[in-house]
């Protein structure tokens, strides 16, 4: 039975927005995932260039709005999409950012900055809504009645994983992930950080759904190692280790086209066939919903 949670794609696409006829099916813009829970609770998953229709679409609702956005990290297809959230610029609603502090800047400190006179026209400051921001480590949280977990994951300059419990249902955010070859060895090894994977399998294990950067395939990843996103292989075999029901590829690399992506969808059906785990596999696309 389905308790009522659906998530919704926004944004799939990795690195840069990618418009135009070779893009279609996927879609072009950069990460974004809506999570709408049972008490209504808006879950927001990264500020990609997705987020602005999402924006649109949610300012035609009536009433004030709460959303809170989880940012995974801030590189700019993360966080490029927020100063065209319509929704910041209403008075009344409340908009929660949630993500880590980094060494280098403060995380309110570090979506001001974006909003600077010298990128965009109007500052952080002279937003309508409600803007308040909520730092997160590695850990357990509890987020507007939500349990919202935690994990630090294999980026450059680092990044956020998250996994929301609602119920028996488990939902998982990982973008911008480098998982570490099995074949890696040695000084190549070193480049990692080390139990990163041993982390995520722990919290991932057994979810409902499994959202996981899968940005290359495994040729493209020999030529890219250390530029903090994954190889197909490495997702599944970190998907099916965790029995997870439900895998997700997401940050589709900008430079594969549809029929490219279909062929991604379509060597991890075949990966499945014979595995004594069932799991469901498929590449994400803009206004793709599912329900939990
Ligand atoms: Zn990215
Ligand atoms: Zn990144």
């Amino acid at each position: 039975m389905k308790v009522g949670i659906k998530v919704k794609f926004w944004g799939v696409r990795g690195s840069i927005p990618t418009p135009g006829a070779k893009y279609i099916k996927y879609g072009g813009n950069t990460p974004c995932v809506e999570v709408r829970l049972p008490n209504n609770q808006l879950f927001i998953f990264d500020a990609g260039t997705g987020i602005r229709e999402l924006g649109n679409i949610l300012c035609k609702g009536e009433g004030r709005l709460k959303a809170h956005i989880f940012l995974s990290h801030f590189h700019w297809d993360h966080i490029q999409g927020l100063p065209f959230f319509k929704p910041s610029y209403i008075k009344g609603n409340e908009i929660v950012i949630l993500g880590m502090d980094l060494q280098e800047a403060r995380l309110d400190r570090i979506i001001s900055n974006q909003m600077e006179s010298i990128y965009f026209p109007v500052k952080l400051q002279s937003l309508s809504a409600h803007m308040k921001f909520q730092i997160l480590s590695e850990g357990s949280n509890i987020i507007d009645g939500v349990k919202v977990d935690t994990v630090y994951i294999n980026h450059p300059g680092q990044a956020m994983g998250y996994v929301i419990t609602f119920g028996k249902i488990k939902i998982c955010y990982f973008t911008d992930n480098e998982l570490v070859p099995s074949w890696a060895t040695g000084s190549f090894k070193l480049k990692y950080k080390s139990d990163t994977r041993e982390n995520i399998l722990k919290i991932i294990s057994g979810a409902d759904l499994l959202i996981h950067d899968a940005q290359y395939t495994d040729e493209e990843y020999k030529t890219n190692v250390g530029w903090g996103h994954s190889s197909l292989s490495e997702v599944l075999g970190l998907a099916k280790e965790g029995r997870v029901n439900r895998l997700a590829l997401f940050h589709h690399d900008p430079d594969h086209f549809d029929e490219q992506i279909d062929i991604f969808a379509a060597n991890c059906k075949e990966n499945l066939n014979g595995s004594n785990h069932v799991m469901e596999c498929f590449a994400t696309h803009e206004g793709m919903e599912l329900h939990f």
